[in-house]
């Protein structure tokens, strides 16, 4: 059976499945002849103009100065940090963050515009970029100090140079629970709700351990767990959540996830769920079973 999923925030996969469909992928050979409108990135598109819907979607600066500044602009790349979507444009970047609902589509000037769109780029060669949200929670930033706007982000899950030991240092520290230290932005970047249940099954942690009762071993198993839930996630264009991220698939690879009552595909116990720091924790009770603090 397919699932479909209530709403939620899009997590690092989602938001790296929408950062790809916006690059021009640098692998791909385009004919002869094929214009810039027929490709399917932005990099390298200039901005012709803007247009706000809702005024609230645009955090900073106001709407004139984003105006006057983006016109002309030339886009440099499409990146990700976190949950943030990151676009160097000249001296300045433009920032998104999807939050419950946001999205991003390219698509030619003359589409018809949809309902929830927010804030619309237009570029010169008759496309635009148009940014969809229809809870309205999402922001759009303009800022020479990108640094201001990501504010204490932690590293990368997927950045090769990130260590189990590292992870062990920044958890350990804290006695509050493993499944909310993992959600906790400032420890470790992008990972929310759907990836840390999985991420803690698979390294066969109970979410309420404490972090300073996590063993180096047991740290470096979850940052594992993390990493193949992430690319896993990646590789299925991330979970399709409602009307939003058209195309992924991975809520149908769910292990834990909004199983409650299901068998653990390993032991067969039903799958459990306790809330845990105001979020829905799945898990198995077998699998994780909570070991004590040594
Ligand atoms: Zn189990």
């Amino acid at each position: 059976m397919r699932r479909r999923l209530s709403l939620k925030m899009p997590e690092l996969p989602e938001v790296e499945t929408i950062v790809c469909s916006l690059r021009n992928p640098a692998d791909r050979a385009f004919a002869e002849g094929q214009s810039l409108r027929e490709r399917p990135g932005i990099v390298g598109r200039q901005v012709a103009g803007a247009r706000l819907n809702w005024a609230k979607t645009l955090a900073l600066p106001d709407w004139q100065q984003f105006q006057q500044e983006v016109t002309g602009q030339t886009v440099q790349a499409v990146t990700r940090r976190g949950k943030f979507v990151v676009i160097p444009m000249g001296t300045n970047t433009l920032l998104f963050h999807l939050r419950m609902s946001g999205d991003l589509r390219v698509e030619p000037q003359d589409a018809a515009e949809q309902k929830h769109d927010r804030l619309l780029l237009d570029f010169s060669d008759g496309t635009r970029l148009s940014f969809n949200d229809p809870r309205k929670f999402g922001r759009a930033w303009w800022a020479t100090d990108v640094q201001s706007v990501l504010g204490d982000l932690g590293p990368e899950p997927l950045d090769e140079g990130l260590t189990g030991q590292e992870m062990y240092a920044r958890w350990h520290r804290s006695s509050r629970a493993i499944k909310t230290l993992l959600l906790d932005q400032s420890l470790l970047a992008g990972v929310g709700n759907i990836y840390s249940d999985e991420a803690l099954f698979l390294a066969r942690i109970h979410p309420l351990t404490p972090g300073n009762c996590l063993t180096p071993v047991q740290a470096e198993a979850l940052l594992a767990g993390v990493r193949q839930v992430l690319h896993e996630g990646i590789e299925r264009n991330g979970a399709s959540i409602d009307w939003v991220y058209r195309g992924g698939d991975f809520q149908n690879y769910f292990r834990v996830y909004q199983r409650t009552g299901e068998p653990c595909t390993v032991c067969g116990t039903p799958i459990e769920r306790r809330v845990i720091g105001q979020r829905s924790s799945h898990f198995c009770p077998h699998c994780q079973s909570f070991t004590g603090c040594s």
